[in-house]
């Protein structure tokens, strides 16, 4: 029989799409599946509109046959089959989808979920098989035909028989090599796996035979026997497609626990469905606490990414901002092509449009969390807080607007996390900044001597513990038009009549300390403490500190400024030891 060559761009395409497009050979398995569930949703769908149809749905089942004998994997269905004439558009032409065209011919079919579009699905078989065998019957038809192929060279068509309408699809894999071991698609661990990976939730039962064992016998006879017993592999329903009332709690948890490998139940569930620009259906969790490895490089943020129900991509990194990298979960989409490469994936307008539409999703939630359970969001917010501060601080600034009601700080007025907005709102009237305080912990910033006239003042204070988080001040400049001040800032607590009225002494002291001080000055901020140090100048003191525990050179110094408390009797000696002793005052 003279065999048909590939319509000649597809040649070229075919090549292409098993070397390039997947990066992984085993989604094969994966789209011989989903074009099996789709035959079998057309068949439904005809049903639907002719009554002589009857789509019993216990009938109808994909099964996968490994024989290790004979080096092959059969892939069969009972869906609709496909005529000679099919055969040849279909599987002979690449990149010509029957299933897109079934959608457009029948508008309603929408409904019908069926998954192929782009109509190259089919020849990733060629990834694993040197040849692909398709042995199929229209529904409606006597006639049966078988297709094969080795790949780029072409194709033949024969007539075949087959007793049930539906498609056989037989693969007969490639010799192993030392870095493929293609009859591990053989096994039934390996086809369990996968079939649970990429095809867990098609709708229809995915069965095969797997070997069981069982107890015989009684007393000194009993003995474990083998044998082999037909088990559907797949869940089928996700339970993201199921209606928000129909689910529990415990549900939502238990899918959470087992499916990202989490000890402890969520903080927060989101399940979202959203029609529009783009459909699609979004269940995201808000961890407890970060997984070992999320301060580290190895860490990978990103959602599992569906296509109606069918896994496109396991960590999709787009989907997420890194500030929001702790969110787990999944996006399942019929807009979107199952056979899409990464690279493609990343300029996907839809995705694109997703991937907003859930960031603005997931502030929104945090805010809601924050309403809800104040002291749960709080716990939370210490463990995932330093990203979303780093997202300010690594836009610089793009964010701010974004993000900058996410920020929380210990308050010492307070004593606990608050809010910006919370901030603001309790200033009182004649506050004209914000005011913070930078240490390396609460009890340590409560101890800061510049902290007394502002808070005599009745004004708060917000702790900033992290390093991040004064840099982001400068970045920010001010929220709701209030600006940030250091309350170690040096024009805080400058107090200039005092410093006129004692400026010969002042000006004695700034020459004598001037290897190591900008200044010393009078102060009006400190109360019972004698003495503190502040900063002038755009790097503060902590600033310094954390600028000098990075890498490299660092020239960046905070000036330093002696304040003195000219009403602390240690000011009375000073004074009196200029006047006797300057040397000594020195
Ligand atoms: P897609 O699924 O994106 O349309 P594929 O390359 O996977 O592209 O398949 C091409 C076409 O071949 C399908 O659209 C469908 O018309 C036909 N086809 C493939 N597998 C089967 C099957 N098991 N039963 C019936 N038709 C099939
Ligand atoms: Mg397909």
């Amino acid at each position: 029989m003279a065999k048909k060559q590939f319509k000649s761009e597809s040649k070229r395409l075919l090549d292409l799409m098993i070397n390039s497009i997947y990066t992984h050979k085993e989604i094969f398995l994966r789209e011989l599946i989903s074009n099996a569930s789709d035959a079998t949703d057309k068949l439904y769908y005809l049903s639907l509109s002719d009554e002589n149809i009857e789509f019993d749905r216990e009938k109808f089942f994909i099964e996968l046959i490994p024989n290790k004998d004979a080096r092959t994997l059969t892939i069969l269905d009972a869906g609709i089959g496909m005529t000679k004439e099919e055969l040849e558009d279909n599987l002979g032409i690449i990149a010509k989808s029957g299933s897109f065209a079934f959608k457009s011919e029948n508008e309603k079919a929408e409904d019908v979920d069926i998954i192929g579009q782009f109509g190259v699905g089919f020849y990733s078989a060629f990834m694993v098989a040197k040849k692909v065998t398709v042995v199929t019957r229209k529904f409606g038809t006597e006639e049966a035909y078988c297709w094969e192929s080795e790949g780029a060279d072409g194709y033949t068509i024969r007539e075949d028989t087959k007793e049930a309408p539906g498609t056989t699809i037989t693969l007969t894999l490639k010799d192993d090599t030392e870095d493929d071991r293609y009859s591990d698609f053989l096994e039934e661990y390996h086809i369990r796996e996968l079939v649970k990976k990429y095809s867990d939730y098609i709708k229809y039962p995915i069965r095969m035979m797997v070997e069981k064992t069982r107890q015989v016998g009684e007393g000194d006879d009993k003995k474990t026997e083998t044998y082999k017993e037909q088990e559907t592999l797949n869940s089928m329903v996700p339970l993201w497609r199921k209606n928000k009332s129909e689910i529990t709690e415990e549900e939502y948890n238990d899918f959470y626990l087992s499916k990202f490998y989490d000890y402890e139940k969520p903080a927060r569930t989101v399940h979202t469905k959203a029609d529009g620009l783009v459909s699609y259906t979004a269940l995201l969790y808000f961890p407890q606490k970060p997984p070992y490895d999320f301060y580290t490089k190895d860490f990978k943020r990103g959602l599992q990414l569906y296509s109606n129900g069918v896994l496109i991509m396991d960590k999709c990194e787009d989907l997420l901002p890194d500030y929001f990298a702790f969110v787990r979960g999944l996006v399942d989409s019929a807009d979107l092509s199952l056979n899409i490469s990464r690279e493609m994936l990343q300029h996907d307008r839809q995705l694109k449009t997703i991937a907003n539409n859930l960031k603005k999703k997931i502030k929104s939630e945090l805010l809601a969390f924050l309403r809800d359970d104040r002291e749960a969001f709080c716990k939370f917010y210490e463990y995932f807080g330093r990203p979303i501060k780093f997202g300010i601080y690594d836009s610089f600034g793009q964010e701010k607007e974004f993000l900058q009601d996410l920020l929380l700080f210990y308050s010492a007025k307070e004593k606990k996390l608050i809010t910006l907005e919370e901030y603001v709102a309790a200033m009182p009237e004649g506050q004209d900044a914000i005011y913070y305080a930078c240490g390396e912990t609460v009890e340590k910033i409560d101890q800061l001597p510049q902290k007394e006239m502002i808070i005599d003042k009745g004004y708060d204070i917000l702790y900033f513990t992290e390093g991040v988080d004064e840099f982001n001040t400068k970045i920010m400049v001010n929220y709701k038009e209030k600006p940030f001040k250091s309350i170690s800032d040096s024009d805080v607590g400058e107090d200039k009549e005092a410093e006129e009225k004692d400026k010969e002494i002042f000006d004695f002291l700034t020459e004598s300390m001037k290897d190591r001080l900008q200044a010393v000055k009078a102060s009006t901020r400190l109360k019972s403490h004698p003495v503190c140090i502040s900063s002038s100048g755009p790097v503060s003191l902590e600033m310094e500190k954390v600028l000098s525990n990075s890498p490299g050179e660092n020239q960046f110094k905070a000036q330093r400024v002696l304040e003195i408390n000219v009403n602390h009797k240690i000011f009375e000696t000073m004074k009196a030891l200029y006047a006797s002793d300057k040397e000594k005052l020195k």
